[in-house]
């Protein structure tokens, strides 16, 4: 078993008294297709070697107790009062939100322990969702789509956030060496093999605007009007020359970018699969562009980022990825460069901003798992 579950049935049997049953969900990033899984699009995630483990066992002291060790706090509540609940702007929304779901019994006790990066575009938060379901005994076979529906759930129903599948998606599906191109219409799925050549490397700005959360609701209702405009039912339908029909300038540069990032996953996987490596990294660079311009979702941290990443040799490509407004840049490195990358990053970050960023060297994944 591996060290990470050790160390959390160790805490999970000081804290409760009690023998776990543990899960593991991954992390993810996105290497192309931003903002376009609630628009029914085409995204590009792999699963990453940060995950997120979940420990619980029943009790029978009719509550629900959670522990999340990252932040070092508790929450409790009755069992039966569950279903009541409302979502309150707190971490354990994230755990509300699968619970509700699931049979709780006489009380259950949970334990949570991640090292994805809260809060800053790896997906936590689906990580937490997907560990927490299969912690809590849901009872399917893995890889299930069932599963990502419920743990995307929390987040549509529960918390009224109108986030797409990708997260919940990659953490399940994912795939040791390998993406993940998700048709988020269909649901279908087909695992793409990277080139040996290249490192993926998250950059973390630290930072993470206010503005985010109400910027990710307006994009969203943004795509639904020009989907209006044009009379399809999502923008996934709508072709480049129905562009036009959108009324509202702004909405149509968002609906520009969905369809043109549509396009980018392709010609991404195409290159992929080819190994040329030029042009994957010059898709990322384009999608950025497309965020900063069209889709106005990225910061000046952001940008900055992803701009110095291409002036270093060795470089193949940077752009942000997740939701925007801050959390992370994803880029692809020649493997040998990796160091000079960080350093010259990093210090060069430092000096415009004030803030050391993180660095993230991650390998494809496989996708989530009960271990015992
Ligand atoms: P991301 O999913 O990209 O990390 P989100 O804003 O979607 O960013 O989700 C982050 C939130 O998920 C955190 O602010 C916290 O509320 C919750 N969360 C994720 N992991 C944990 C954890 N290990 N313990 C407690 N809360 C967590
Ligand atoms: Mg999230």
């Amino acid at each position: 078993m591996a060290g990470t579950a050790q160390f959390v049935i160790q805490a999970f049997e000081a804290r409760y008294h009690s023998t776990p049953d543990v899960a593991r969900a991954p992390g993810r990033v996105n290497l192309i297709g931003e903002h376009t899984d609630y628009n029914l699009g085409l995204v590009l995630p792999v699963a990453i070697d940060l995950d997120c483990y979940v420990a619980s066992a029943p009790n029978r002291l009719g509550v629900l107790r959670i522990h999340s060790q990252n932040l070092d706090q508790s929450r409790e509540w009755p069992v039966g009062q569950i279903s009541g609940l409302r979502a309150i702007g707190d971490w354990s929304d994230y755990v509300i939100g699968i619970a509700r779901q699931l049979p709780l019994g006489r009380g259950r006790d949970v334990l949570i322990h991640s090292s994805v990066p809260l809060g800053s575009g790896l997906s936590s938060s689906a990580a937490l969702e997907v560990a927490t379901a299969l912690a809590l005994g849901w009872p399917g076979d893995l890889p299930s789509i069932e599963l990502a529906k419920l743990a995307q759930r929390a987040e549509t129903d529960f918390m009224g956030v109108p986030s797409g599948i990708m997260d919940q998606f990659a953490a399940i599906f994912g795939q040791r060496d390998a993406a993940l191109l998700i048709d988020c219409r269909s649901l279908e799925s087909q695992t793409i093999a990277l080139p040996d050549a290249v490192a993926i490397v998250a950059v973390n700005t630290m930072v993470k605007h206010e503005l985010g959360q109400s910027a990710y609701r307006q994009r969203v209702a943004e795509c639904a009007s020009a989907a209006l405009d044009i009379g399809v039912e999502s923008l996934r339908d709508a072709e480049a020359h129905q562009l036009e029909l959108i009324r509202d300038p702004i909405a149509q540069r968002r609906a520009r970018h969905i369809l043109s990032e549509n396009q980018r996953v392709l010609e991404f996987v195409e290159a992929s699969r080819k190994g040329d490596l030029r042009e994957m990294g010059r898709l990322l660079v384009e999608s950025h562009r497309s965020l900063e311009h069209d889709y106005e979702v990225t910061c000046a941290e952001l940008d900055f980022l992803a701009d110095r990443a291409m002036q270093i040799e060795g470089t193949l490509g940077a752009r942000m990825t997740g939701g925007g407004f801050g959390g992370c840049t994803v880029n692809l490195v020649e493997p040998a460069a990796v160091e000079r990358f960080k350093e010259t990053l990093g210090s060069a970050y430092l000096e415009k901003f004030g803030i050391e960023p993180v660095f993230y060297h991650v390998r494809p994944s496989d996708g989530a798992q009960r271990i015992s």
